[in-house]
């Protein structure tokens, strides 16, 4: 319930790749983009359209637009090429970058960089992160959303650990989650496996 994993093969095929160590940082982002992309459209698949009159070259047509704002919400590093993805294909949504990192001491995640809104009038918000690992970031970023009165949170990652969509199901219940891939587990370096590895090395080539 609110956990979506997307069959769609194309999503399928790229991830294969995505996964493969021997793929380059330049494919990397590729694949994240293309995968992010089919992503977005599973995740915005009921927003609220409304009736907008077009002239074809034929003749006057009543069309349909998106209704809603929507704000793009990466959580920084691995989150950026899953947001331009998804810039690219709506231009007119706000992008919300979110830096988070967890304190070693406490574990607790921290924000070390927050470009919200003050009063975000967005309809519906997207957090988007690569991998759910642990989930701690992911609920961070949410209860900021929620905090700052965002109406509607959803989540997208590429690949999610059981454990991570079980913390996050926990905490925000109402939060769908749309995934390419559940894996089998964390491991005890809090890596997801079989995963990718480490999304922002690599798509940012600092392995
Ligand atoms: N973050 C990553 O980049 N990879 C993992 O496997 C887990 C968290």
């Amino acid at each position: 319930m609110g956990v979506h994993v997307s069959a769609h093969p194309l999503i399928q095929h790229k991830l294969a790749r995505l996964r493969a160590v021997a793929t380059p940082p330049p494919e990397f982002r590729e694949l994240v983009a293309a995968i992010s992309r089919g992503l977005f459209f599973d995740a915005t698949h009921d927003v609220k359209l409304r009736d907008v009159p077009i002239l074809t070259p034929l003749m006057q047509a009543t069309c349909r637009e998106i209704a809603v704002k929507i704000g793009l919400v990466p959580v920084l590093r691995a989150g950026l090429g899953m947001a331009e993805a998804m810039l690219q294909a709506l231009p007119e949504s706000s992008v919300w970058h979110l830096g988070l990192y967890r304190d070693h001491a406490t574990l607790k995640p921290v924000t070390y960089y927050n470009k919200l809104p003050a009063k975000p009038d967005m309809d519906l918000a997207l957090v988007l992160d690569p991998m759910l690992a642990t989930g701690g970031s992911a609920i961070a970023a949410i209860d900021i959303l929620k905090a700052a009165g965002t109406r509607q949170v959803k989540f997208v990652g590429i690949i999610g650990a059981p454990e991570g969509v079980e913390a996050l199901r926990a905490m925000h219940p109402d939060v769908p989650i749309h995934l390419a891939a559940l894996d089998e587990k964390l491991n005890e370096m809090g890596y997801i496996v079989p995963g990718l590895g480490d999304a922002g090395d690599r798509q940012f080539g600092t392995v």
